[in-house]
């Protein structure tokens, strides 16, 4: 569970968790990953853990961000099977018996779907409806429409995912891209228990984008398309407007054509130097092989799982 400034939710939260786990037949841990919370969260969070010995909890030594917290709870989660889950309890705890069912039935990648999304502006919904959709025509993925990371992976999954070092990490995508057999159950989103979203306009563009190049080369491929018509045109054009000039029927007066037409081209070649600046960044961000999160505390874990992660 990646926590990050859930100070109010936390309470309700953890006892939600556990009717749940006391629920299910067999263990269960609790992996809250702090993705460098500054509210009373990561106090809340060891309080938890030195009352109960389910809890363990990861502090990262600052934000990292929700995919990486994600990835980091993956990292050191020891279950035969692990549900990936909100700590705003918008996803609600008490669907994890329904993902458990259907990974009991067989299933090693288990989505929960979004019946209905509660309490999110118009704004949200249909930017994530629209996000979903170009990501399924754009990539070779099939993500179930309104899945947010909200899923059930069994171990062999989970083994598979830490193989996957990237940088830009769209764990949503990934876990499609895994493969193994997948099922989803539905669920009513609720709306966020406190608190407001930690995802802000500018990071969800952020996010998308890193769906986007993570999974397609398409934008890549947009310029060669684009280059192909303009050249095209250009070709039919000039033989065109050198007949009309030769033959006096017809000049073009002005600056007002050539000035639009260069202004057109030059925006086009700068969107695409912007997208190729995008790949390249990204690419730039892989080769450093930087660590993907730093950790300033494991608490809780016993010592076959007190490793620290491949960098
Ligand atoms: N989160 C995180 N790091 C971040 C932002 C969010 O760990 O930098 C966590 C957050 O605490 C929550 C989950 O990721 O448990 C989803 O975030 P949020 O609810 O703000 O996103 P939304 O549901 O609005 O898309
Ligand atoms: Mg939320």
């Amino acid at each position: 569970m990646p926590v990050f400034n859930e100070a109010e939710s936390l309470p309700e939260l953890y006892r939600r968790m556990c009717k749940v786990m006391d629920g299910l037949d067999g263990t269960c841990e609790l992996i809250l990953v702090n993705d460098g919370s500054q509210d009373g969260t990561p106090q809340l969070l060891r309080a938890l853990q030195t009352a109960d010995a389910r809890v363990r909890v990861l502090e990262f030594s600052r934000n990292f961000g929700h995919q990486m917290a994600i990835t980091a709870g993956l990292d050191y989660a020891g279950g035969s099977a692990v549900v990936i889950i909100d700590a705003d309890l918008q996803d609600p705890p008490e669907a994890i018996p329904q993902l458990v069912a259907e990974w009991q039935r067989g299933a090693q990648v288990v989505f929960a779907v979004r019946a209905k999304r509660l309490g999110e502006s118009w704004l949200k919904r249909s930017t994530a409806a629209a996000f979903y959709r170009i990501i399924n025509r754009l990539t070779e993925l099939h993500i179930p429409l309104d899945s947010g990371d909200f899923r059930l992976l069994d171990r062999q999954v989970v083994l598979a995912l830490r193989e996957v070092r990237e940088h830009h990490r769209f764990m949503r995508g990934l876990s499609v891209w895994l493969g193994f057999r997948q099922a989803s159950v539905q669920y009513v989103r609720n709306e966020r228990f406190a608190g407001v979203s930690k995802y802000p306009m500018r990071k969800m563009l952020r996010f998308a984008a890193d769906g986007i190049t993570s999974f397609s080369y398409v934008p890549l491929q947009l310029a060669t398309t684009l280059g192909f018509i303009a050249a095209g045109m250009a070709l039919l054009g000039i033989p065109a407007v050198l007949l009309l000039r030769l033959s006096g029927y017809l000049a073009f007066e002005g600056q007002a054509t050539t000035l639009s037409s260069v202004l057109l081209l030059g925006g086009v070649q700068l969107i695409f130097l912007g997208i190729i600046g995008e790949y390249l960044g990204r690419i730039y961000n892989e080769v450093k092989k930087r660590p993907l999160y730093i950790l300033s505390a494991q608490l809780g874990f016993n010592e076959s799982q007190n490793k620290l992660p491949k960098p």
